[in-house]
């Protein structure tokens, strides 16, 4: 059993720091003691990459709504109880729209003949049969209310979206811009991928639950290519997008816990599973998942139980608009006042740097002294930054505090929702890394004296989306709901 967390004396991790402890002439407290095994493990035992390996490879990609990812889910929770974590259970949620993803295809057609590397994104519709239709090039999105010219009827349109994809203000003017090409009667809306050679580049966030046209990534390569062309006179091509809504259907979270002496509060780690399909969802984020859950195992295996409950929750849903952490909060809503905090993974196997708090700098300091453990992996800095890039959207919203592993991103954009999100290019150091600072994280608050924070008020949270600039993108998600 654990004591609660002497945070002054929380200065050492990791059984490598035994000099340090023999040099401050002070015998290891218990907390030292476990953390230096937690983090022992997570080094040596090899388990999140032994699981990374075996979801990448038997199961895939994993698009929320699919067999895979329901397959994926039952993994997960098969591990859980393998390990005898017996409280591992599904927690089924309702989607409201699933997808098929088909095959797209695109080739020029007029002046000449070539093929087109493009790909769909999530939840955007198919063409009706394959089209022929005219290109038109709205050029770069400056402001998502530039007047629409009347050539985009029709047409498949250019537009250029610079961004890495997963930007707050990105993920905005995209949807904007898609209702409004749309509803100018454009047929396809081509965005100019920033990915590397050749590669395209898929998302729904903000389409889902459906987009209003079909949106397609097109390989940077490909749209110069076109542009070329147009600037000679007319360009056509054929599209063919096979996408499909079968209808509504289900999906299901993995929710364990290692209960508490004091399960009246808990601190919950999470990760999402879904993914995309163009690859294995190795790096998003297969990784966070193997880390998450590693954690778990080595919680059990220790037979450490904390002070307060560590939950470990596994959401699907997250790339569509964080449909599983939605659903989560929505069913467990009264027992939400329990959490302490929430730490969401889903930044890729880069190297740590801390935790971001989204705008909420009542947590700052506390969250310093409770994150200090971490300081000899490098990850204990604290960022005031806020984003709705993941499932802590729904924290947020939720008012709670929440935290997101921040890194060094490294290629993290490159590989982000393309064909190289595979396992062998997850570095297995980080993979440790990110289980023993996952790990460390919850042991720390799930034993510390007092809460990091309080929960946020609906009129608090609503201060705190304008003061960090979410008030947009949160009136574009929750058109029909407020906070809470
Ligand atoms: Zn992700």
């Amino acid at each position: 059993m654990l004591r609660p967390v002497c945070v002054t004396l929380l200065l050492v991790v990791g059984a490598a720091l035994a000099q340090s402890i023999s040099s401050q002439a002070q015998s290891p407290t218990q907390a030292d003691e476990d953390i230096a095994r937690i983090v022992g493990y997570s080094m040596t035992r090899g388990g999140a990459l032994a699981f990374l390996e075996t979801l990448t490879d038997t199961i895939g990609g994993r698009i929320t709504g699919s067999p895979e990812d329901r397959a994926a889910a039952e993994l997960i929770l098969k591990t859980l109880k393998d390990a005898g974590i017996d409280s591992a259970h599904l927690e089924e949620y309702n989607l409201t729209s699933t997808w098929r993803h088909g095959p797209a295809t695109g080739e020029v057609i007029s002046p000449v003949k070539r093929t087109l590397v493009i790909g769909s994104y999530g939840w955007v519709p198919g063409t009706p049969g394959p089209i022929e239709v005219p290109v038109t090039d709205f050029g770069p999105i400056g402001d998502d209310r530039a007047p629409i010219p009347a050539s985009v009827h029709g047409a498949a349109v250019i537009v250029d979206l610079r961004s890495n994809g997963s930007s707050t203000m990105y993920v905005g003017a995209r949807a904007i811009i898609a209702r409004r090409l749309a509803q100018a009667g454009a047929s396809a809306m081509f965005i100019v991928s920033d990915k590397p050679d050749r590669m395209v580049y898929t998302s729904a966030f903000a389409f889902y639950p459906r987009a209003p046209l079909p949106v397609i990534s097109i390989a940077s390569e490909d749209a110069a290519f076109l542009r070329r062309l147009l600037t000679h006179g007319d360009v056509k091509v054929r599209l063919d997008v096979q996408n499909s809504f079968p209808g509504p259907g289900k999906e299901r979270n993995v929710v364990a816990d290692i209960k508490g002496s004091d399960p009246s509060e808990m601190v919950l780690l999470c990760a999402h599973f879904d993914s995309w399909d163009a690859a294995q969802g190795a790096n998003d984020n297969g990784a966070g998942v193997a880390a998450v859950l590693e954690a778990a195992r080595i919680f059990k295996l220790l037979g450490m139980q904390p002070k307060h409950t560590i939950r470990f929750v596994f959401f699907s849903g997250e790339e569509q608009l964080s449909n599983g952490s939605r659903a989560y909060v929505e069913q467990h809503k009264d027992e939400l006042d329990k959490i302490r905090a929430v730490f969401n993974i889903d930044s890729g196997a880069h190297p740590p740097l801390g935790f971001a708090i989204h705008g909420r700098q009542d947590l700052e300091a506390i969250s310093k002294t409770l994150l200090k453990p971490l300081a000899p992996l490098g990850a204990d800095r604290v960022f005031l930054e806020a984003d709705f890039d993941s499932d802590q959207e729904t924290f947020i919203v939720a008012g709670l505090p929440i935290y997101s592993l921040r890194v060094d991103p490294g290629d993290y954009d490159t590989r982000h929702h393309t064909i190289i999100d595979t396992f062998e290019r997850v570095d297995p150091r980080m993979l440790a890394i990110h289980t023993a600072v996952m790990a460390v994280a919850g042991y720390s608050f799930a034993n510390a004296e007092q809460r990091p924070g309080r929960r946020l008020s609906p009129a608090e949270v609503r201060d705190l989306l304008k003061r960090t600039g979410l008030e947009q993108l949160y009136q574009l998600e929750y058109s029909a709901e407020k906070p809470h």
